[in-house]
């Protein structure tokens, strides 16, 4: 009887709104983190100072935790993330304990390789280990963050958010669909991904997983990994669609499919080799084509 109450007032199930309410509040700390890191940027190369640094690494791994947990317990269920000893015997005991504040959760530690098949890479793995270092030293020791991991911390840690950020924007398109610029917000996810440590970096470490990644068509670093589709800079990926480059004649043309149909023309450019020019949906056909500044628009496809 007091099921169908509940279930009447919450049609959605219960570890639907408690991850969801999860990936809200890391998505809060990850916002407050990219602010931080941004307003650093805008004052050049030095490492952060400590307060900047610790607010930062306190943010971010807050961000890891709670993503981390909302992940598994929207995959794997409640059970999958509550302490054993802690498992609630019903769907209403479940309910009324989350009310009442009372469902411990594992510890990171003991979330950490189930939430490895849901988020981040190898590297991103390596990162959160020595953030949640750092963590506890500042945290539990007081002991003093040194220039250099201050200085590797601005790379670091905004390699996990955006890589955090393109995770909730892939884990479910209606939930999430904000891809990191638009949760961002435009200015600040630009100021974000264009400084030049976190540029050359991110490059280098795409190179690593693909000999000759695209330069991006949203970021404009080359760290687009032709097989993945996706952007390590800035996270851009799903629903990619390329064209084939009339210069270098490899599919390699970006430009904003989705909105294409909605203009006359919009600005393509190839991340193979230097080539720019317009790309043009065709109404007859749906299809799109590339054409070059001044020459006819005229669909290929439609002509003969
Ligand atoms: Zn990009
Ligand atoms: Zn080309
Ligand atoms: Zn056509």
């Amino acid at each position: 009887m007091v099921r169908n109450n509940e279930s009447k007032k919450n049609p959605q199930p219960l570890v639907d709104r408690i991850s969801a309410a999860m990936f809200h509040n890391s998505g809060l700390f990850l916002r407050k983190a990219a602010e931080e890191i941004a307003s650093h940027t805008d004052t050049g190369s030095d490492p952060f100072d400590v307060d900047r640094a610790t607010l930062v690494i306190v943010l971010i791994q807050t961000a890891v935790e709670l993503a981390s947990t909302a992940m598994v317990l929207k995959h794997e269920g409640l059970a999958e993330v509550a302490r054993p000893k802690e498992r609630p015997l019903s769907d209403a005991d479940a309910e009324a304990r989350w009310e009442a504040g009372t469902i411990k959760t594992l510890t990171f530690e003991d979330l950490k390789p189930k939430a490895i098949k849901y988020l981040g890479d190898e590297s991103f793995w390596t990162i959160v280990e020595s953030l949640q270092k750092s963590r506890n030293k500042l945290v539990h020791f007081h002991a003093p963050l040194v220039e250099g991991d201050r200085f590797d911390l601005q790379y670091e840690a905004t390699h996990i958010l955006i890589q955090i950020i393109a995770a909730l924007t892939k884990s479910d398109e209606h939930e999430f669909a904000f891809s990191c610029m638009s949760f961002l917000g435009h200015k600040l996810f630009h100021r974000l991904i264009s400084f030049e440590p976190y540029k050359e970096r991110i490059g280098n470490r795409a190179r690593e997983i693909d000999p000759e990644p695209f330069l991006c068509g949203v970021c404009g670093t080359r760290a687009f990994l032709r097989d993945e589709k996706t952007c390590l800079s800035c996270g851009y990926s799903g629903g990619v669609k390329l064209l084939r480059c009339s210069q270098c004649h490899e599919f390699a043309v970006f430009y904003d499919h989705l909105n294409l149909p909605y203009n006359a023309w919009l600005n393509a450019r190839c991340g193979r080799c230097e080539w720019e020019g317009e790309a043009v949906h065709c109404n007859k056909c749906d299809d799109d084509y590339l054409t070059e500044g001044h020459s006819m628009r005229t669909c290929p496809n439609c002509d003969e």
